[in-house]
């Protein structure tokens, strides 16, 4: 069998918050082109781990590669450029401009053009095909018009995948993409994640755990800023510690 192709890794991550260890001497593997998950009762240290591995966080100890290559020095936007990127963390979505100009500020973020663009036709138009498909991409294709700050709760955030997407991440990384959505969206945003995951890999906290056993290929469960089992849901879930964490908690 063919070692595993892993795309992230960190090795003995680990945040000090003074004196108290929020994240203590994390492993963590994620192979390319799976969805992973990271779950844990209530401060378990998902959110400290989810932001030491974005650089919003600076660890005390341990270090993180992406593709092979060191990143632990490197700052959030650098390794945005390597194709790591973190979703709702630019949650750039500007109300009063449609969905399609959404897309088009983050393309042009991306491309590191000049906001003259708007005035240029011709550039304008290689934008909107760019655009477009990321829009369809996310099943936003007949609210192109529409203005974002007008769409439910579950087409912005779909929208803000999109936004993200102009980026060509290799990797997502997805805070609760859940969070706060009735029944209807979360249908929607899991059938997206999927879609996205075909060609990208993906690594979420979400406490949805019928999302998390939906969607993951791996889980990590995280309790007192350690790791206390991993493998696929159906393993994980019925693991004696998993349950005994989830229940004390
Ligand atoms: P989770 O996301 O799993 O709920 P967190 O990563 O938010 O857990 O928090 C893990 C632990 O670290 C908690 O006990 C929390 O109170 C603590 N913590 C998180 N951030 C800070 C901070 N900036 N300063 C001090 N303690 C923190």
């Amino acid at each position: 069998m063919s070692s595993p192709d892993i795309i992230l890794s960190a090795r003995k991550l680990t945040k000090r918050f003074s004196g108290f260890t929020a994240v203590n001497g994390v492993d963590l593997d994620v192979e390319r082109g799976t969805i992973h998950a990271l779950i844990g009762p209530n401060g378990a240290g998902k959110t400290t781990c989810f932001n030491l591995l974005t650089k919003f966080l600076q660890p005390s100890a341990g270090n993180i590669s992406f593709n092979g290559r060191d990143i632990t020095g490197l700052a959030p936007a650098a390794i945005a450029r390597l194709g790591v990127v973190r979703s709702f963390q630019i949650s750039a979505v500007f109300p009063r401009m449609s969905v399609l100009e959404n897309v088009r500020i983050a393309l042009q973020r991306r491309r590191g053009d000049s906001f003259d663009f708007w005035r240029n036709q011709k550039v304008l138009n290689a934008y909107d095909e760019e655009a477009r498909e990321r829009v369809e991409e996310v099943g936003l294709t007949e609210f192109i018009g529409e203005t974002a700050g007008e769409l439910s709760y579950g087409r912005k955030r779909a929208l803000e995948i999109a936004t993200t997407l102009a980026l060509e991440p290799e990797m997502l990384l997805l805070d609760e993409p859940m969070a706060g959505m009735a029944q209807e969206d979360v249908s929607r945003i899991s059938a997206l994640i999927r879609r996205i995951a075909a060609k990208r890999t993906i690594l979420m906290v979400e406490h949805n755990l019928s999302v998390v056993a939906d969607l993951s290929d791996k889980i990590t469960v995280l309790a007192r800023g350690e790791v206390l089992a991993e493998g696929p849901y159906e393993a994980v879930s019925k693991d004696p510690r998993v349950i005994e964490a989830y229940i004390g908690a």
